[in-house]
Protein backbone atom coordinates (compact mmCIF):
# COMPACT_ATOMS: atom_id res chain seq x y z
CA UNK A 1 0.00 0.00 0.00
CA UNK A 2 1.31 3.40 -0.96
CA UNK A 3 -0.38 6.40 0.37
CA UNK A 4 -0.78 9.19 -1.53
CA UNK A 5 0.08 12.68 -0.11
CA UNK A 6 -0.01 16.44 -1.26
CA UNK A 7 2.38 18.75 0.16
CA UNK A 8 -0.51 21.88 0.61
CA UNK A 9 -3.40 22.43 2.17
CA UNK A 10 -6.45 23.53 0.66
CA UNK A 11 -6.02 27.01 2.21
CA UNK A 12 -2.40 27.53 0.98
CA UNK A 13 -3.13 25.69 -2.71
CA UNK A 14 -6.07 28.94 -2.70
CA UNK A 15 -3.38 31.20 -1.97
CA UNK A 16 -1.07 30.01 -4.48
CA UNK A 17 -3.42 29.66 -6.90
CA UNK A 18 -3.94 33.66 -7.11
CA UNK A 19 -0.08 34.01 -8.22
CA UNK A 20 0.06 31.36 -10.08
CA UNK A 21 -3.15 29.96 -11.79
CA UNK A 22 -3.97 26.55 -12.05
CA UNK A 23 -2.81 24.22 -14.43
CA UNK A 24 0.82 23.84 -12.86
CA UNK A 25 3.35 21.40 -11.63
CA UNK A 26 4.06 21.39 -8.04
CA UNK A 27 7.45 19.27 -7.42
CA UNK A 28 8.61 18.43 -3.55
CA UNK A 29 12.33 19.18 -3.11
CA UNK A 30 12.36 18.04 0.69
CA UNK A 31 10.73 14.76 -0.94
CA UNK A 32 13.22 14.42 -3.96
CA UNK A 33 16.41 14.89 -1.64
CA UNK A 34 15.30 12.45 1.10
CA UNK A 35 14.36 9.75 -2.20
CA UNK A 36 17.62 10.62 -3.75
CA UNK A 37 19.97 9.78 0.12
CA UNK A 38 17.98 6.96 0.57
CA UNK A 39 18.57 5.84 -3.27
CA UNK A 40 22.44 6.73 -2.69
CA UNK A 41 22.87 4.84 0.45
CA UNK A 42 20.87 1.53 -0.43
CA UNK A 43 23.89 1.51 -3.45
CA UNK A 44 26.83 2.37 -1.49
CA UNK A 45 27.74 -1.51 -0.93
CA UNK A 46 29.28 -0.47 -4.88
CA UNK A 47 31.94 1.60 -4.41
CA UNK A 48 31.84 4.19 -6.83
CA UNK A 49 28.23 3.84 -7.76
CA UNK A 50 26.75 6.71 -9.34
CA UNK A 51 22.91 7.09 -10.13
CA UNK A 52 23.10 9.28 -13.26
CA UNK A 53 20.05 10.52 -13.31
CA UNK A 54 17.57 10.46 -16.70
CA UNK A 55 16.96 14.42 -17.46
CA UNK A 56 14.25 13.27 -20.37
CA UNK A 57 11.84 12.41 -17.40
CA UNK A 58 12.11 16.31 -15.64
CA UNK A 59 14.61 17.84 -17.90
CA UNK A 60 14.76 21.30 -15.42
CA UNK A 61 18.03 22.67 -15.13
CA UNK A 62 16.52 23.04 -11.01
CA UNK A 63 15.39 20.04 -10.50
CA UNK A 64 18.56 18.60 -12.15
CA UNK A 65 20.79 20.84 -9.82
CA UNK A 66 18.96 19.40 -7.03
CA UNK A 67 20.32 15.92 -7.99
CA UNK A 68 23.65 16.69 -8.87
CA UNK A 69 23.83 18.62 -5.23
CA UNK A 70 23.38 15.13 -4.20
CA UNK A 71 25.93 13.45 -6.44
CA UNK A 72 23.63 12.00 -9.11
CA UNK A 73 25.12 12.56 -12.71
CA UNK A 74 22.85 13.15 -15.75
CA UNK A 75 21.90 10.54 -18.73
CA UNK A 76 20.95 12.33 -22.07
CA UNK A 77 20.01 11.40 -25.60
CA UNK A 78 19.83 14.16 -26.97
CA UNK A 79 22.29 18.01 -27.85
CA UNK A 80 19.73 19.69 -25.36
CA UNK A 81 20.14 17.32 -22.35
CA UNK A 82 23.55 17.75 -23.13
CA UNK A 83 23.34 21.56 -22.53
CA UNK A 84 20.83 21.48 -20.16
CA UNK A 85 23.37 19.07 -17.95
CA UNK A 86 26.20 21.14 -19.02
CA UNK A 87 23.94 24.38 -17.44
CA UNK A 88 24.05 22.80 -13.77
CA UNK A 89 27.73 21.84 -13.98
CA UNK A 90 27.20 18.08 -15.22
CA UNK A 91 30.43 17.45 -17.61
CA UNK A 92 32.73 15.25 -17.99
CA UNK A 93 31.74 11.25 -16.72
CA UNK A 94 29.23 12.85 -14.69
CA UNK A 95 27.54 12.61 -18.27
CA UNK A 96 26.15 9.32 -19.64
CA UNK A 97 25.33 9.48 -23.35
CA UNK A 98 22.56 7.01 -23.87
CA UNK A 99 21.07 7.82 -27.23
CA UNK A 100 20.04 5.77 -30.25
CA UNK A 101 19.59 7.05 -33.65
CA UNK A 102 22.02 9.33 -33.30
CA UNK A 103 23.06 12.77 -35.46
CA UNK A 104 26.72 13.03 -35.86
CA UNK A 105 26.88 16.55 -34.07
CA UNK A 106 25.10 14.94 -31.04
CA UNK A 107 28.01 12.75 -30.95
CA UNK A 108 30.71 15.53 -31.33
CA UNK A 109 29.11 17.58 -28.12
CA UNK A 110 29.04 14.72 -26.20
CA UNK A 111 32.25 14.25 -26.78
CA UNK A 112 34.07 17.67 -26.54
CA UNK A 113 31.88 17.70 -23.10
CA UNK A 114 33.77 14.49 -21.96
CA UNK A 115 30.50 12.69 -21.70
CA UNK A 116 30.59 8.77 -21.50
CA UNK A 117 29.25 7.67 -24.97
CA UNK A 118 27.18 4.49 -24.61
CA UNK A 119 26.54 2.91 -28.20
CA UNK A 120 23.37 1.43 -29.03
CA UNK A 121 24.39 -0.34 -32.35
CA UNK A 122 27.52 -1.74 -33.95
CA UNK A 123 27.39 -0.02 -36.72
CA UNK A 124 28.04 3.12 -34.60
CA UNK A 125 31.42 2.33 -34.18
CA UNK A 126 32.33 3.45 -37.72
CA UNK A 127 29.55 6.33 -37.78
CA UNK A 128 31.39 7.62 -34.17
CA UNK A 129 34.66 7.04 -35.45
CA UNK A 130 34.10 9.18 -38.87
CA UNK A 131 32.40 12.15 -36.77
CA UNK A 132 34.81 12.45 -34.64
CA UNK A 133 38.40 11.39 -36.26
CA UNK A 134 39.01 9.07 -33.54
CA UNK A 135 37.63 6.46 -31.36
CA UNK A 136 36.81 8.02 -27.68
CA UNK A 137 39.33 5.99 -24.82
CA UNK A 138 35.65 5.43 -22.94
CA UNK A 139 33.62 3.63 -24.49
CA UNK A 140 30.32 1.73 -23.61
CA UNK A 141 27.11 -1.02 -25.58
CA UNK A 142 23.89 -1.23 -24.41
CA UNK A 143 23.14 -4.83 -24.63
CA UNK A 144 19.70 -6.61 -25.81
CA UNK A 145 19.82 -9.59 -24.17
CA UNK A 146 16.73 -10.67 -27.05
CA UNK A 147 14.96 -14.35 -26.16
CA UNK A 148 17.47 -14.27 -22.61
CA UNK A 149 14.87 -11.88 -21.45
CA UNK A 150 11.45 -11.40 -21.20
CA UNK A 151 10.54 -7.28 -21.45
CA UNK A 152 7.34 -5.91 -19.78
CA UNK A 153 4.57 -4.53 -21.05
CA UNK A 154 5.88 -0.30 -21.47
CA UNK A 155 8.99 -1.44 -23.15
CA UNK A 156 7.73 -5.01 -24.57
CA UNK A 157 10.23 -7.95 -24.83
CA UNK A 158 14.06 -7.05 -25.68
CA UNK A 159 13.57 -9.26 -29.19
CA UNK A 160 11.32 -6.61 -30.47
CA UNK A 161 13.04 -4.05 -29.30
CA UNK A 162 15.27 -1.73 -31.14
CA UNK A 163 17.77 -0.46 -28.78
CA UNK A 164 21.22 -2.62 -28.20
CA UNK A 165 23.68 -4.79 -29.84
CA UNK A 166 22.65 -8.54 -29.96
CA UNK A 167 24.93 -10.83 -27.85
CA UNK A 168 27.65 -11.68 -30.79
CA UNK A 169 27.60 -8.19 -31.76
CA UNK A 170 28.69 -7.42 -27.95
CA UNK A 171 31.92 -9.28 -28.37
CA UNK A 172 32.89 -7.89 -31.64
CA UNK A 173 32.35 -4.69 -30.58
CA UNK A 174 34.44 -4.47 -27.59
CA UNK A 175 36.92 -6.39 -30.25
CA UNK A 176 36.53 -4.10 -32.59
CA UNK A 177 37.47 -0.76 -30.30
CA UNK A 178 39.74 -2.25 -28.68
CA UNK A 179 41.90 -2.42 -31.77
CA UNK A 180 40.95 0.87 -32.51
CA UNK A 181 42.87 2.17 -29.68
CA UNK A 182 39.71 2.37 -27.05
CA UNK A 183 41.14 1.59 -23.51
CA UNK A 184 38.13 1.99 -20.93
CA UNK A 185 34.99 -0.12 -21.30
CA UNK A 186 32.00 -0.30 -20.03
CA UNK A 187 28.41 -2.25 -20.13
CA UNK A 188 24.96 -1.28 -20.63
CA UNK A 189 21.36 -2.71 -21.02
CA UNK A 190 17.43 -1.87 -20.16
CA UNK A 191 15.05 -4.09 -20.16
CA UNK A 192 12.18 -3.00 -18.32
CA UNK A 193 9.80 0.27 -17.88
CA UNK A 194 7.88 0.45 -14.71
CA UNK A 195 8.62 -2.64 -13.35
CA UNK A 196 8.08 -2.90 -9.59
CA UNK A 197 9.44 -6.56 -9.39
CA UNK A 198 12.51 -6.11 -7.21
CA UNK A 199 14.39 -9.34 -8.41
CA UNK A 200 13.52 -8.54 -12.24
CA UNK A 201 16.65 -6.24 -11.34
CA UNK A 202 19.01 -8.94 -9.58
CA UNK A 203 18.10 -11.18 -12.70
CA UNK A 204 18.95 -8.47 -15.16
CA UNK A 205 22.27 -8.01 -13.20
CA UNK A 206 23.15 -11.75 -13.14
CA UNK A 207 22.76 -11.47 -16.75
CA UNK A 208 25.13 -8.21 -17.15
CA UNK A 209 27.91 -9.67 -14.97
CA UNK A 210 27.91 -13.17 -16.58
CA UNK A 211 28.33 -11.17 -19.78
CA UNK A 212 31.55 -9.12 -18.74
CA UNK A 213 32.96 -12.02 -17.30
CA UNK A 214 32.46 -13.78 -20.90
CA UNK A 215 33.48 -10.25 -22.78
CA UNK A 216 36.83 -10.50 -20.56
CA UNK A 217 37.33 -14.57 -21.41
CA UNK A 218 36.84 -13.83 -25.23
CA UNK A 219 38.21 -10.70 -26.21
CA UNK A 220 40.35 -9.43 -22.77
CA UNK A 221 38.36 -6.34 -22.49
CA UNK A 222 37.81 -6.18 -18.76
CA UNK A 223 34.64 -3.70 -18.58
CA UNK A 224 34.97 -0.89 -15.63
CA UNK A 225 31.79 0.16 -15.11
CA UNK A 226 28.48 -2.02 -15.78
CA UNK A 227 24.87 0.20 -16.39
CA UNK A 228 22.28 -1.12 -15.23
CA UNK A 229 19.48 1.64 -16.84
CA UNK A 230 16.43 2.77 -15.63
CA UNK A 231 13.18 1.22 -15.45
CA UNK A 232 12.66 0.80 -11.99
CA UNK A 233 8.99 1.30 -10.73
CA UNK A 234 7.16 3.53 -8.69
CA UNK A 235 3.27 2.61 -7.26
CA UNK A 236 1.07 4.73 -9.35
CA UNK A 237 -1.82 2.51 -7.94
CA UNK A 238 -2.53 3.28 -3.86
CA UNK A 239 -2.58 -1.03 -3.96
CA UNK A 240 0.80 -0.87 -5.35
CA UNK A 241 4.07 -1.18 -3.05
CA UNK A 242 7.42 1.13 -3.96
CA UNK A 243 10.48 -0.99 -4.82
CA UNK A 244 12.86 -1.64 -1.51
CA UNK A 245 16.04 -0.21 -2.98
CA UNK A 246 18.23 -2.23 -0.04
CA UNK A 247 16.17 -5.25 -1.46
CA UNK A 248 18.09 -4.78 -4.91
CA UNK A 249 21.45 -3.65 -3.46
CA UNK A 250 21.78 -6.36 -1.83
CA UNK A 251 20.78 -8.89 -4.13
CA UNK A 252 22.96 -7.15 -6.99
CA UNK A 253 26.00 -7.25 -4.28
CA UNK A 254 25.66 -11.13 -3.65
CA UNK A 255 25.84 -12.15 -7.61
CA UNK A 256 28.68 -9.00 -8.03
CA UNK A 257 30.64 -10.96 -4.88
CA UNK A 258 29.70 -14.75 -6.47
CA UNK A 259 30.44 -14.02 -11.02
CA UNK A 260 32.44 -10.65 -10.79
CA UNK A 261 34.92 -11.61 -7.94
CA UNK A 262 36.56 -14.67 -8.95
CA UNK A 263 36.76 -13.25 -12.42
CA UNK A 264 39.09 -10.76 -11.17
CA UNK A 265 36.43 -8.11 -11.66
CA UNK A 266 35.83 -7.35 -8.47
CA UNK A 267 36.14 -3.53 -9.06
CA UNK A 268 33.81 -2.97 -11.27
CA UNK A 269 31.63 0.25 -10.70
CA UNK A 270 27.77 -0.09 -10.83
CA UNK A 271 25.61 2.52 -12.31
CA UNK A 272 21.93 3.48 -12.88
CA UNK A 273 20.26 5.92 -15.16
CA UNK A 274 16.72 5.80 -13.27
CA UNK A 275 14.34 8.96 -13.90
CA UNK A 276 11.32 7.85 -12.76
CA UNK A 277 11.44 6.22 -9.31
CA UNK A 278 13.97 9.54 -8.83
CA UNK A 279 11.55 12.09 -9.27
CA UNK A 280 7.83 10.61 -9.91
CA UNK A 281 6.39 10.26 -6.96
CA UNK A 282 7.68 13.94 -5.90
CA UNK A 283 5.94 15.98 -8.71
CA UNK A 284 2.03 16.76 -9.14
CA UNK A 285 -0.41 18.37 -11.89
CA UNK A 286 -2.76 20.53 -9.69
CA UNK A 287 -5.95 21.43 -11.89
CA UNK A 288 -9.11 22.61 -11.32
CA UNK A 289 -12.79 21.52 -12.29
CA UNK A 290 -14.01 23.89 -14.79
CA UNK A 291 -17.04 22.07 -16.31
CA UNK A 292 -19.24 19.36 -15.31
CA UNK A 293 -21.24 17.25 -17.93
CA UNK A 294 -23.78 14.74 -17.67
CA UNK A 295 -24.76 12.77 -21.18
CA UNK A 296 -24.26 9.26 -21.13
CA UNK A 297 -21.62 9.25 -18.44
CA UNK A 298 -20.93 11.63 -15.72
CA UNK A 299 -18.12 14.39 -16.95
CA UNK A 300 -15.39 16.66 -14.98
CA UNK A 301 -13.94 18.65 -17.43
CA UNK A 302 -10.70 20.39 -15.73
CA UNK A 303 -8.52 23.10 -16.79
CA UNK A 304 -5.45 20.56 -17.54
CA UNK A 305 -5.32 18.18 -20.84
CA UNK A 306 -3.35 15.59 -22.39
CA UNK A 307 -1.32 18.29 -23.92
CA UNK A 308 0.44 18.54 -20.36
CA UNK A 309 0.24 14.53 -19.16
CA UNK A 310 0.12 12.30 -21.94
CA UNK A 311 0.36 8.82 -20.05
CA UNK A 312 -3.38 8.20 -19.30
CA UNK A 313 -3.92 9.34 -22.58
CA UNK A 314 -1.43 7.55 -24.58
CA UNK A 315 -1.42 4.35 -23.10
CA UNK A 316 -3.93 4.21 -20.64
CA UNK A 317 -1.46 4.77 -17.64
CA UNK A 318 -2.85 4.78 -14.33
CA UNK A 319 -2.55 7.95 -12.20
CA UNK A 320 -4.20 8.63 -8.59
CA UNK A 321 -6.47 11.30 -8.23
CA UNK A 322 -7.19 13.35 -5.19
CA UNK A 323 -10.13 16.00 -4.72
CA UNK A 324 -7.93 18.44 -2.23
CA UNK A 325 -9.84 18.93 0.97
CA UNK A 326 -12.21 15.70 0.31
CA UNK A 327 -9.72 12.89 0.80
CA UNK A 328 -11.74 10.76 3.75
CA UNK A 329 -15.00 11.97 1.70
CA UNK A 330 -17.12 8.74 0.50
CA UNK A 331 -16.13 8.07 -2.97
CA UNK A 332 -19.98 7.41 -4.10
CA UNK A 333 -19.78 9.07 -7.62
CA UNK A 334 -18.08 7.91 -10.52
CA UNK A 335 -16.69 10.34 -13.52
CA UNK A 336 -14.67 10.35 -16.33
CA UNK A 337 -12.69 13.54 -15.20
CA UNK A 338 -11.42 14.77 -19.14
CA UNK A 339 -9.25 17.74 -20.42
CA UNK A 340 -9.92 19.67 -23.32
CA UNK A 341 -8.30 18.37 -26.20
CA UNK A 342 -10.32 17.53 -29.55
CA UNK A 343 -9.22 13.70 -28.83
CA UNK A 344 -11.48 11.26 -26.81
CA UNK A 345 -8.64 9.31 -25.41
CA UNK A 346 -8.10 12.93 -22.99
CA UNK A 347 -9.04 11.55 -19.93
CA UNK A 348 -6.97 11.39 -16.73
CA UNK A 349 -9.29 8.97 -15.53
CA UNK A 350 -12.00 6.91 -16.94
CA UNK A 351 -15.05 5.41 -14.41
CA UNK A 352 -12.79 6.68 -11.41
CA UNK A 353 -15.00 6.39 -8.02
CA UNK A 354 -14.28 9.91 -6.76
CA UNK A 355 -15.94 12.07 -4.54
CA UNK A 356 -19.00 14.27 -5.35
CA UNK A 357 -16.66 16.95 -7.17
CA UNK A 358 -17.95 20.84 -7.34
CA UNK A 359 -16.94 23.44 -10.04
CA UNK A 360 -13.70 24.97 -8.76
CA UNK A 361 -12.46 21.93 -6.70
CA UNK A 362 -8.66 21.14 -6.83
CA UNK A 363 -7.96 17.90 -8.75
CA UNK A 364 -4.46 16.29 -7.85
CA UNK A 365 -2.87 14.28 -10.43
CA UNK A 366 -0.41 12.13 -8.40
CA UNK A 367 3.73 10.90 -9.52
CA UNK A 368 3.22 13.49 -12.54
CA UNK A 369 7.10 14.21 -11.20
CA UNK A 370 8.90 11.94 -14.01
CA UNK A 371 7.31 11.38 -17.37
CA UNK A 372 4.67 14.64 -16.83
CA UNK A 373 5.65 18.37 -18.10
CA UNK A 374 8.24 16.35 -20.11
CA UNK A 375 6.15 14.06 -22.40
CA UNK A 376 4.35 17.25 -23.06
CA UNK A 377 2.80 18.63 -26.26
CA UNK A 378 1.55 21.52 -28.51
CA UNK A 379 -1.43 19.79 -30.26
CA UNK A 380 -4.53 22.04 -30.89
CA UNK A 381 -2.29 24.41 -30.38
CA UNK A 382 -2.62 23.64 -26.19
CA UNK A 383 -0.13 25.72 -23.83
CA UNK A 384 1.97 23.67 -21.17
CA UNK A 385 1.53 24.15 -17.83
CA UNK A 386 4.57 25.76 -15.80
CA UNK A 387 6.56 24.05 -13.19
CA UNK A 388 6.76 25.25 -9.39
CA UNK A 389 9.01 24.09 -6.85
CA UNK A 390 8.17 23.66 -3.07
CA UNK A 391 11.89 24.47 -1.56
CA UNK A 392 12.66 22.47 1.82
CA UNK A 393 11.95 25.98 3.86
CA UNK A 394 8.46 26.08 2.53
CA UNK A 395 8.67 28.91 -0.06
CA UNK A 396 7.41 28.24 -3.79
CA UNK A 397 9.31 29.15 -6.59
CA UNK A 398 8.46 29.28 -10.26
CA UNK A 399 11.02 27.00 -12.26
CA UNK A 400 9.46 26.91 -15.68
CA UNK A 401 7.01 29.91 -16.36
CA UNK A 402 3.70 28.31 -18.46
CA UNK A 403 3.41 28.45 -22.25
CA UNK A 404 2.05 31.85 -24.12
CA UNK A 405 0.80 32.18 -27.39
CA UNK A 406 4.24 33.88 -28.09
CA UNK A 407 6.19 30.76 -27.26
CA UNK A 408 3.40 28.81 -29.36
CA UNK A 409 3.93 31.25 -32.40
CA UNK A 410 7.50 31.49 -31.94
CA UNK A 411 8.41 29.06 -34.79
CA UNK A 412 6.48 31.44 -37.64
CA UNK A 413 7.22 34.67 -39.41
CA UNK A 414 3.70 36.06 -40.02
CA UNK A 415 5.65 39.06 -41.52
CA UNK A 416 6.68 36.53 -44.79
CA UNK A 417 2.45 36.57 -44.78
CA UNK A 418 2.26 39.79 -46.89
CA UNK A 419 4.53 38.56 -49.48
CA UNK A 420 3.26 34.96 -49.74
CA UNK A 421 0.93 35.29 -53.29
CA UNK A 422 -1.80 32.90 -53.05
C1 LIG B 1 13.98 6.35 -20.27
C2 LIG B 1 15.32 5.85 -20.01
C3 LIG B 1 15.83 5.83 -18.72
C4 LIG B 1 15.02 6.20 -17.51
O1 LIG B 1 13.96 5.36 -17.34
P1 LIG B 1 12.97 5.51 -16.09
O2 LIG B 1 11.91 4.52 -16.35
O3 LIG B 1 12.49 6.91 -16.13
O4 LIG B 1 13.76 5.26 -14.87
C5 LIG B 1 17.13 5.43 -18.55
N1 LIG B 1 17.90 5.06 -19.59
C6 LIG B 1 17.45 5.08 -20.86
C7 LIG B 1 18.34 4.69 -21.94
C8 LIG B 1 16.15 5.46 -21.11
O5 LIG B 1 15.69 5.47 -22.36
Amino acid sequence: MTEKTFPLTKPELEALVKKYPTPFYLYDEGAMRENARRFSAAFSVFPGFCEYYAVKACPNPYILKILASEGFGADCSSLPELILSQKVGLTGEKVMFTSNETPEKEFIYANLMGAVINLDDITHIDYLEKALGTIPELISFRYNPGPLKTGNVLIGNPEEAKYGLTRPQIFEAYADVKKRGAKRFGLHTMVASNELNPDYFIETAVLLFELAVEVQEKTGVSVEFINMGGGIGIPYKPEETAIDYDYIARGMRKAYDKILGPAGLGEVKIFFECGRPITGPYGWLVTQAIHEKHIYREYIGVDASMADLMRPGMYGAYHHLTVLGKEKAPHDQVYDVVGSLCENCDKFAVQRSLPKIDIGDFIIIHDSGAHGRAMGFNYNAKLRAGELLLREDGKIVEIRRRETEADYFATLDFTGLGKFEV
